[in-house]
């Protein structure tokens, strides 16, 4: 046969927020009928990639198999009768569109709920918005950021004025003293924990908040792990330890804040003794952390989901926000309050607006200015754009159980199994009139859709993603759509066109260059300047501006930083008699959320089971050996499990991960949510544990 052609398309990686760049292997060959074969071999990493040089951590080097997996969905299916049936597209299109038309006669654009995806492109995501806003007509438009950094958005913008990661990860070079809140960074963001290892090993003094003992926290030069939930008392802990002891930075506080008085009182009784009886940390430590973050010259804190998917995730997000204010740790280099995003592109989906309450750029809904923008550029009458703020994807899926939402449409997301209590879940979506899906597989979410669009993968199309830092990268085209697979940008226009609506767009790039239009901070950027130039951070408001890797530099985006009181509330399910330990959740280094891309590569065979960590104090307590299975159970339901007995976790508390569907967690966690930013508590609830 002919010789295969190898060639290399750099892109941005499709699983974690650090956004590391490399090559993907192609290799190409034509039959003696022309036919063009091409298949991804391999990806290669590459010395000039700008986030990570040559550093790959193991999804990135070896998680792309998905992409040939033999379970990739290749046409579009129809359910007859209770089963998929194979479609053309055209029939496919024009089933959903005139379903989707026929709600919207019957029952208004508020019937309609859409989820966005973190793993789709800026693009994509932008597009979904205006299909959502102006052809079905609803705000109800949100996705899987609510559940993880919904509190950071909220909690950054009212404290800052901007809810980013405010500084690049190369400051991590800079700072001279690392805070790391509940963030399990080697398994969840492994190339930038590298720079927090290297940092460490040269010599920066890094504490570690975290109920279990991650491989920082064990790397690191204290480790404080303290019962989950209890982070809000440690942190007020730490702002009266640095008021009473005198430690703030006065002027900054004068010239670039307001609140002050307002978060001395209420952290007068929040001694370090107090939190003590709470979080179980020795006080003195406590102390010991708040002064040497307050005395560093460039202190920087660093956090994640330990910290947001809490009952008061907001609350412990503004907390955090108060220690960078009290001690001016924020806006210059080396320093700052630094949310790391999950998922690749989940920064950018949140620019896009996929977001009930805001149009792309965090342009309110309620601005009748936005509106009248936005109407303008997407041609249709201003009163067609709804001034209301749209449901949340808890209070669609509630309104879905309740018979108010009609019908969704779901572009790359799987909350069946990333949402808390599945079961309640999976009744709403079986309640919905009509559900359609977009996704590369056939995921639990996809199972109970009316009609399911076979979309592409990262390797298959044109785009951008924004990482963790606000930087705007391409996701360049390797390969042909796999099979009769399409694009999720390219659904979307077709079915905007058969909804009688179509949109005007040529490719990625001309949805980008109507982004900068309408988008205030990607304003300079296109893909032409991204090939040109590389990656940029926003905002970027023009095309000659340099864009911005860190933020308030001259001052808080919201004219003054606020300080906020945000008193302590124990986790909304407390152990009792009946389920006496705490369940929590998270990621493995392994797999990616639910599995979907992960679990559909060599990775598997690596990490192909799920455990359930135990202290073993607990597991004698309970008569376990490892490897054991139990029944693991919650107010909610029960999974089995095996037991891995290991002193990673503090006695008490036990811990999964969400990227099994043989162990959904998620069958147990707590829907309570944060009353700001309807953030889940995923990260705390009562369970019991018995022995099968
Ligand atoms: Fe991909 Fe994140 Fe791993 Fe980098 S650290 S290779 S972005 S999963």
């Amino acid at each position: 046969g002919r010789a295969w052609d190898i060639g290399k398309v750099r892109t941005t990686c499709p699983y974690c927020g650090t956004g590391c760049n490399f090559d993907l292997e192609i290799a190409r060959r034509s039959d003696s009928k022309g036919q063009t074969r091409e298949e991804v071999i391999g990806v290669a990493s590459s010395i000039d990639a700008p986030v990570n040089g040559r550093a790959l951590c193991v999804k990135g080097r070896f998680g792309t198999d998905f992409i040939h997996h033999r379970d990739r969905l290749t046409t579009p299916l129809i359910k007859k009768d209770g089963q998929f049936v194979e479609a053309s597209w055209e029939e496919a299109i024009a089933f959903a569109a005139s379903r989707l038309g026929d709600i919207h006669a019957e029952y208004g654009g508020d019937a309609f709920g859409v989820l966005a995806s973190a793993k789709a492109t800026n693009e994509e995501n932008y597009l979904l918005n205006r299909f959502a806003r102006t052809i079905l007509g609803t705000n109800n438009i949100d996705h899987c950021a609510r559940l993880c950094h919904s509190s950071t958005v909220a909690g950054l913008a009212a404290s800052f004025g901007s809810g980013a990661m405010t500084n690049p990860i190369e400051d991590i070079a800079k700072t001279d003293f690392m805070l790391v809140i509940g963030s399990n960074t080697t398994e969840s963001h492994p190339v930038l924990a590298l720079s927090m290892l290297r940092a460490i090993r040269q010599g920066t003094p890094c504490v570690v908040i975290d109920p279990r003992k991650t491989e920082l926290a064990a790397l690191a030069h204290k480790h404080l792990p303290l019962k989950p939930g209890s982070d809000l008392a440690l942190l007020n802990a730490m702002a009266h330890v640095i008021i009473t002891e005198g430690l703030y930075k006065e002027d900054f506080i004068k010239t670039y804040t307001e609140g002050f008085e307002t978060l001395c009182e209420a952290v007068t009784e929040t001694t370090p003794e107090w939190a003590e009886s709470i979080c179980g940390i020795d006080a003195d430590l406590i102390r010991d952390t708040a002064r040497r973050y307050a005395r560093a010259q460039r202190g920087s804190i660093y956090y994640t989901m330990g910290v947001t998917q809490k009952h008061t995730g907001t609350h412990n997000v503004m907390a955090i926000a108060n220690l960078a204010l009290l001690t001016g740790h924020i806006g210059r280099e080396g320093t700052g309050v630094n949310p790391l995003r999950g998922q690749n592109n989940v920064q950018g989906a949140c620019d896009m607006g996929a977001l009930p309450n805001v149009l792309p750029g965090y342009q309110p809904v309620t601005d009748a200015g936005v509106r009248e923008k936005f109407a303008r550029t997407w041609d249709v009458k201003i009163d067609s754009l709804s001034e209301r703020p749209g449901l949340t994807v808890g209070e669609m899926l509630q309104g879905a159980h309740e018979g108010r939402l009609k019908s969704m449409l779901i572009m790359g997301e799987n909350p069946v199994v990333s949402d808390p209590d599945s079961q309640h879940v999976i009744e709403a979506l079986e309640r919905l009139d009509f559900l359609v899906v977009m996704d590369l597989f056939l995921t639990d979410t996809a199972r109970h859709a009316d009609v399911i669009f076979p979309a592409c993968s990262f390797a298959e199309k044109e785009g951008t993603f924004t990482n963790t830092e606000r930087r705007v990268q391409r996701v360049r085209q390797g390969i042909q759509p796999v099979g009769d697979s399409r694009p999720d940008w390219q659904i979307i226009g077709d079915l905007a066109a058969a909804m009688g609506s179509p949109f005007p767009y040529r490719d990625p790039a001309s949805i980008m260059d109507e982004i900068a239009e309408t988008t205030p901070s990607y304003g300079g950027i296109s893909h032409h300047r991204l090939d040109k130039e590389g990656p940029l951070c926003w905002p970027c408001p023009a095309k000659d501006h340099p864009g911005t890797p860190r933020l308030h530099m001259n001052g808080f985006v919201r004219g003054k930083g606020k300080f906020h009181a945000v008193p302590y509330l124990p986790p909304a399910e407390q152990p009792d008699d009946e389920y006496p330990l705490i369940l929590s959740t998270g990621r493995r280094l392994f797999h990616y959320h639910t599995g979907t891309m992960s679990r559909r590569s060599g990775l598997e065979e690596v990490y192909p089971e799920e455990h359930l960590e135990i202290h073993p104090d607990d597991a004698d307590d309970l008569g376990l050996k490892d490897h054991d299975w139990v029944r693991l159970s919650t107010r909610r339901g029960a999974i089995e499990i095996a037991v891995w007995m290991t002193d990673r976790i503090v006695a008490g508390m036990v811990f999964t991960s969400f990227h099994f569907v043989e162990a959904m967690v998620n069958k147990l966690t707590n829907a309570a949510t944060d009353p700001i930013a309807k953030i889940p508590e995923l990260k705390v609830c009562a369970c019991k544990i018995e022995k099968i």
